[in-house]
C-alpha cells in the first residue's frame, strides 16, 4: 500500500525507532507514547485491520503475540505486566489502516474490561 505510512516505516521510507525486525513482523516505539513503553508491532503485510485477518493468517498472528511476550521480557516488564490491544475500526479508536498491536507497560492501567 503506498500510501500507508505503517509500509513506509517498514520500508524505511519514514524514520522509526526499531525494537524488533525479522521475516514476518516490525516492532517500533510509538511516536506519541501514552505509557513509558509504548511499542507497536505490526505484519509486514499490508492488513488493513483485524477484520481483514484470514485463516492463512492464523500463524502470523500467533506470531506476533508470541513476539509481543518476548518484547515485554526484552524490555523488563513481562514480569510486572502489560497489555496488547488491538484497536479494529474507527469507533474503537483505529486511526492507522494497518494492523498494528499496542504493547502497553510501565504504568497501572485502569481497567477497561
Ligand atoms: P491506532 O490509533 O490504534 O490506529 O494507533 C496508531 C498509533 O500509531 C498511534 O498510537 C500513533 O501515535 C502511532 N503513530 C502514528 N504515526 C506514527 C509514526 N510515524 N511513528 C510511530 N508511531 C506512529
Ligand atoms: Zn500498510
Amino acid at each position: 500500500m503506498s500510501d500507508c505510512i505503517f509500509c513506509k516505516i517498514i520500508k524505511g521510507e519514514i524514520p522509526s525507532t526499531k525494537v524488533y525486525e525479522d521475516e514476518l513482523l516490525y516492532a517500533f516505539r510509538d511516536i506519541n507514547p501514552v505509557a513509558p513503553v509504548h511499542i507497536l508491532i505490526i505484519p509486514k503485510e499490508h492488513i488493513c485491520c483485524a477484520n481483514e485477518l484470514q485463516e492463512s493468517h492464523k500463524e502470523l498472528v500467533g506470531h506476533i503475540i508470541l513476539t509481543a511476550a518476548k518484547i515485554a521480557k526484552a524490555e523488563g516488564v513481562a514480569d510486572d505486566g502489560y497489555r496488547l490491544v488491538n484497536n479494529c475500526g474507527a469507533q474503537a479508536g483505529q486511526t492507522v489502516f494497518h494492523l498494528h498491536f499496542h504493547l502497553l507497560a510501565g504504568d497501572k492501567f485502569d481497567r477497561m474490561v
